[in-house]
């Protein structure tokens, strides 16, 4: 079986499928030299505890029937990052089964005037996978020293891990494994004031409660007052989820504005409708224009524009909308069928990949045998690590079954996998990172943290990572 992507979906469907059927063969695929995916490069540096599931991809990395080949990219000429590519017909051809969990490469853009035009405006991936030392975002430099008002668009966990990152205490985040260079440029940040900012309100925000919660406690970070006319009147009758929100909404912060350095609030039912740029060609502001809610307590309610505008200074701003699964290069030749509008690949619910119609009388789609998907890329880009668990087993019950039942799978020249592949990818300059080249990284990352007092730090080129592992 071949796994494209080593996020936790890779990973959990692996241990999956290699515990109830220990014959199995896998070979996972990683655009990256190094694996983990969002582990690595998307969850916040300040959340150790929920990396600790590294431990379990460590375990299947050590299996003896397992083999990861990083620094290699499916389907993507050239390579994603500069690596190695293999074309998907060729996988196709030397695998029994091939899972797709490569998540969501890209993000959705707002398509408002000054978006692409101004400077200083970021999409909350690539800032995200700048502190987190991304190679693709590692010469981001964002620039944070133009004034001190921020503009985060979006009202998911991940604005809200951009907030944090802008108001915490640079002293925390050192001893976290934040890049270096992530550290210089906050440590300069003039950034005071940040507005996460939505276009519908409380009862419809996105975000959970321990994100919250963690910002409420930020020392010496104050949060404003939520417009209360958007809160139920009668909080303790809503179920528990959106009662303890909105509890902690109403509650605030632990430090009051009047004793705060910094501060940060929750703007309602705003719609960005352009950016606004200064003669130099920096953000100077946000434009948005007021909504209405259809429903003002009900989580699923809808907006409309009232024609009213507010504007919003920033010296920064992020879009923090979502991101994007694309489908990859080879699709259509397999048959694959992508859905361009929900970013996912059209699949049974279970991970069964579907593939074209059976005839042009049915809207039915083909089921694709032996191709399966997992994480975000099969249901979409929401959710934390446990419910990517969660999906990942399924995928993994539905392969394992499939097996036992005796359905089809690829009927190609062979089921030989990477040895079949190897000899037409390693060539000149493309260098496959394997498990044990990772372990060598993973060392060489901890050593260099240990005399800055943190658990790693990373390598933020894909040079010094090979570098590493040939050392
Ligand atoms: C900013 C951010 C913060 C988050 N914080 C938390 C948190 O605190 N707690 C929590 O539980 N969850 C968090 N999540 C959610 C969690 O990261 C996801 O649920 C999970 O990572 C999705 O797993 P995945 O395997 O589908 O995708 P990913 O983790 O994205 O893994 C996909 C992998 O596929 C690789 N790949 C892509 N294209 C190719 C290709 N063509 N060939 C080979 N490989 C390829 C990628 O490089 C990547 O390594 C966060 C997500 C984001 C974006």
């Amino acid at each position: 079986m071949a796994i494209v992507g080593s996020g936790p979906a890779g990973f959990y469907t692996a241990y999956r499928v290699m515990s109830k059927v220990p014959s199995t063969k896998v070979d996972m695929f990683e655009a990256l030299p190094v694996p983990y995916g969002l582990v690595r490069f998307g969850v916040a540096p300040d959340h150790p505890e929920v990396k600790k599931c590294q431990k379990k991809f460590e375990e299947v990395g050590m299996y003896l029937n397992f083999t990861f080949i990083g620094n290699v990219s499916i389907g993507n000429a050239g390579g994603h990052f500069g690596g190695c590519t293999i074309p998907l017909a060729s996988m196709m051809n030397h695998y029994d089964a091939i899972v797709f969990a490569y998540g969501a490469s890209e993000d959705k853009q707002l398509g408002i005037p000054g978006e692409s035009e101004l400077q200083g405006i970021y999409a909350a991936r690539e800032f995200v996978g700048w502190y987190n030392g991304l190679p693709e975002y590692a010469d981001l430099a964002p620039d944070l020293t133009q004034g001190e008002e921020a503009v985060i668009i979006g009202q998911g966990n991940v604005a809200l891990d951009v907030a944090r990152m802008l108001l915490e205490d640079v002293d925390v985040l050192r001893k976290t494994d934040i890049t270096e260079a992530a550290l210089e440029t906050l440590l300069k940040s003039r950034i005071k004031r940040v507005h996460v900012v939505g276009r519908r309100g409380p009862m419809q925000v996105a975000f959970t409660i321990k994100e919250v919660r963690e910002l409420m406690k930020l020392r010496g970070v104050a949060f404003h007052d939520v417009d209360m006319s958007l809160i139920p009147n009668q909080i303790s009758k809503l179920p528990r989820a959106p009662k303890r929100l909105m509890e902690m909404m109403v509650k605030g912060s632990v430090t009051q504005l009047d004793e705060a350095a910094k501060s940060w609030s929750l703007d309602f039912c705003l719609s960005p409708t352009e950016f606004l740029g200064r003669p130099d060609g920096k953000i100077r502001s946000t434009v948005f224009e007021r909504t209405s809610l259809a429903s003002r307590y009900d989580p699923s309610s809808s907006v409309v524009g009232t024609g009213k505008k507010v504007t919003i200074p920033s010296s920064i701003a992020f879009r923090s909308i979502g991101y994007k699964s694309v489908a990859l290069p080879g699709f259509d030749e397999a048959g694959i069928s992508f859905d361009e509008r929900k970013g996912v690949i059209n699949n049974d619910g279970t991970g069964r990949v579907l593939g074209v119609r059976d005839n042009e009388n049915t809207e039915r789609l083909r089921r694709l045998p032996g191709l399966y998907c997992a994480g975000w890329v099969k249901r979409g880009p929401t959710g934390v690590i446990a419910s990517t668990m969660e999906d990942a087993f399924s995928t993994a019950n539905a392969i394992i079954s499939d097996w036992y039942t005796g359905a089809p799978f690829l009927q190609g020249e062979s089921s030989s996998g990477w040895e079949a592949l190897r000899a037409g990818v390693e060539h000149g300059k493309c260098r496959v990172i394997q498990w044990d080249d990772w372990q060598k990284i993973d060392r060489a990352e901890r050593e260099r943290g240990l005399p800055l007092g943190k658990q790693r730090e990373k390598f933020t080129s894909i040079t010094e990572m090979i570098a590493a592992a040939e050392n």
